[in-house]
């Protein structure tokens, strides 16, 4: 891994502070243009995202192109030592497209075409489309080019979703034939299809999954899954064609959404230079904030490994409230500050926003902007943003740092899609908050955690926690195998090794493939109602870090030792005695399985210990309070501290003799220090 990585674009080597920009909607009011420029600068903006949903503003009427009133926005930019994230258009259609060429809409699950409206709701085959992305990012690339603004592209806006015209199936039914080598006989015995006789005879048989026709065959439903998203990047690669051709130089992106499961986000962030998230945490709402702090943690450590180590760009978040939550709640004072250093913590170079001004009307009028229609400066909002500005502007010393983590987590979308789409256990699987369970107790004691998919190089770690591994694709348990016979820690769970990438079972005994390196089978899953309780208990007290009863909830798998130890069992029900947690030597190294889902405080005492039996780097060298959180960046040699309160009282950290300087304050630091609620500290080490 690279010790500091060069900035986003060479042209900025600061971070990028900024939001979606929609100069077109104020067309009318050039007054408000001119101020947004004298706005931005007193907000310290150096970055706008502008175009995303202009297509209807910059081609009006079909080869009809009015770039005029761009011109003047990047003009203006650039002017003011501002540069434009500039965006292909392609998130939603003019109305003409739609009405000369209906192909463009897409077809849902039941076979009908959409009406034209709403936004991100194109077919990602059509040849139409294709053609009139091409054209219009041609004509973006021609005219910006050398345009000293311009610093990077922005793809499309929140790729997600399915088409299921003819095109597409036809497309669908071309993959297939490609993954299965043109052979139906390998479909049909990957998809299982005799079972219910679903034999396939002829490709053209085949339909993509749909609550009116085929849903019960799991490899078909995870192949359209792939599908999909190979669909969605080749658009995306359509996209970019132009963009590389014209400007090589100019990094490419496109907006992610968290852990959104539409699209398989490992697979697409290979296509891009710089990885994109919007991030919308409810703050202050159902649980406690340093809760949702963890949950945010995870997904900013997972984008943060999608390229290795390389810093991403927080290319939506809001400065205030959203529209689109059950209850849109502001962010308290001192948040706005604090999530937006979260993610710069993690890994951030950017911090940007959705939206820069306030929409008069339509659908997202009311979502949190930086400028409200009230139009003043004088808004906490406003000087919240500003805060922010000056903040990042003294932090130009971490640009293109990174986190070097000695852990790893597995978390992988297909395993996500395999485990949501099993029956049977229970309805709720709760994959993903098993692994933020999982994630917590490093989190907890500062020790920095990559998250990554199935398909990384373990060998970079020490530990590897794969929570739930229930899909095991091929070549996978030969690596783990490697991983723990070289020296290192494998940590998996309840419910893993059971399917291969096909979601057919492995056969001979679970976890299939991990049993050798495990040393356990498992022969029976118990699923627990949400009244019901069972508990383990260590065999030998204190051995493992565990002592006492720990419940376990929902998930009791009935496993069998073969060549590993036991180190707790359970205690009630018919399977009482039964192992619960078992240790494997292999190799040099070891493999812990945890047999059932257990409370917080087994993970805590059970991750604690494996953190000193380890001695895994901590981040920062002191117990933290709950809900306080020490996160580091480095280059190899300089380090930089942030220190997170997400707890609305007063917290005091003793960080001992270590010696740092407050990059935000610029006075020396040591010994005890105290953050507010909702403090935030950005610390260097001297
Ligand atoms: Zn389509």
């Amino acid at each position: 891994m690279k010790e500091r990585f060069p900035p986003i674009n060479k042209k900025c080597p600061h971070f990028l502070h900024g939001g979606d920009y929609n100069p077109e909607q104020w067309m009318q009011t050039p007054q408000i243009l001119q101020e947004d420029i004298r706005l931005m600068k007193l907000a310290g903006c150096n970055t706008m995202s502008v175009g995303i949903f202009a297509w209807a503003a910059l081609e009006p009427e079909e080869g009809k192109f009015n770039f005029g009133w761009l011109d003047n926005i990047m003009d203006k930019l650039d002017e003011n030592g501002a540069y434009a994230v500039l965006a292909t258009p392609s998130g939603a259609r003019p109305a003409w497209m739609s009405r000369k060429y209906p192909e463009v809409l897409r077809v849902n699950p039941d076979r009908n075409r959409i009406f034209h409206g709403g936004r991100h709701n194109h077919c990602y085959t059509s040849p139409i489309y294709r053609e009139k992305c091409r054209i219009m990012n041609t004509r973006l690339a021609e005219r910006y080019k050398d345009h000293p603004a311009l610093l990077v592209w922005h793809i499309s806006n929140e790729y997600s979703g399915d088409c299921h015209c003819e095109l597409c199936c036809e497309a669908f039914r071309k993959w297939l034939r490609n993954k299965y080598a043109d052979s139906l006989d390998k479909l049909n015995q990957a998809w299982w299809t005799a079972f219910w006789s679903h034999t396939y005879t002829d490709w053209r048989q085949i339909e993509p999954p749909s609550h009116l026709g085929e849903g019960s065959i799991n490899g078909l439903n995870l192949d359209w899954k792939r599908f999909v998203t190979d669909q969605t990047i080749d658009f995306f690669s359509a996209e970019i064609t132009p963009l590389r051709e014209l400007t090589p130089n100019v990094p490419v992106t496109t907006n992610l959404m968290g852990i959104n499961q539409c699209l398989n986000y490992w697979k697409f962030a290979k296509e891009m230079d710089v990885v994109s998230l919007d991030s919308y945490p409810r703050w202050h709402g159902e649980q406690d904030d340093w809760r949702l702090a963890l949950q945010v943690a995870f997904v900013h450590d997972l984008y943060r490994s999608m390229k290795n180590g390389r810093p991403f760009m927080l290319m939506e978040s809001t400065p205030s409230m959203t529209t689109w939550m059950k209850v849109s709640k502001l962010k308290r004072p001192g948040m706005h500050l604090l999530s937006s250093l979260q993610a710069v913590a993690h890994g951030s170079d950017t911090v940007q926003y959705f939206q820069w001004r306030k929409s008069r009307g339509s659908a997202e009028k009311y979502h949190g902007a930086v400028v409200d229609h009230s139009g003043r400066e004088d808004t906490r909002v406003f000087r919240d943003v500003a805060e922010v500005g000056r903040a990042l502007k003294k932090l130009d010393d971490i640009i293109g740092t990174t986190t070097k983590s000695q852990v790893a987590i597995v978390y992988d979308w297909e395993n996500s899609w395999a485990i949501d789409g099993a029956q049977g256990l229970r309805w709720e699987k709760n994959y993903i908050p098993a692994c933020m369970k999982h994630y917590r107790p490093f989190w907890s004691r500062s020790v920095p955690v990559d998250v990554i998919d199935m398909e990384a190089d373990f060998s970079k770690y020490r530990v590897l926690v794969a929570p739930m591994l229930y899909m095991v694709r091929a070549g996978v348990a030969e690596r783990i195998e490697k991983f723990v016979s070289d020296g290192g820690t494998f940590v998996t769970t309840y419910w893993s090794g059971i399917v291969d990438e096909n979601d057919l079972c492995f056969l001979g005994g679970f976890p299939g493939p991990l049993r050798k390196v495990l040393g356990i089978w498992a022969e029976e899953i118990d699923a627990l109602y949400d009244k019901d309780l069972n508990y383990i208990t260590p065999v030998k007290d204190g051995e493992s870090g565990l002592s006492g009863k720990y419940q376990a909830r929902e998930l009791c798998d009935l496993i069998n030792a073969e060549t590993a130890r036991v180190l707790a069992t359970y205690t009630e029900d018919f399977y009482a005695g039964r192992p619960s947690l078992t240790i494997n030597d292999f190799g040099k190294g070891t493999a812990y399985y945890i047999a059932s889902r257990n409370d917080e405080r087994f993970l805590e005492d059970f991750y604690n210990h494996l953190i000193t039996k380890l001695n895994l780097r901590r981040d920062i060298e002191t117990e933290m309070p709950v809900g306080v959180m020490a996160r580091t960046r480095s280059d190899g040699k300089q380090q930089f501290a942030f220190l997170m309160n997400f707890t609305s009282c007063e917290q005091n950290i003793d960080l001992a003799s270590a010696k740092f300087r407050d990059m935000l304050s610029g006075v020396e630091v040591t010994g005890r220090v105290t953050l507010p609620a909702y403090g935030v500290m950005v610390l260097q080490r001297q």
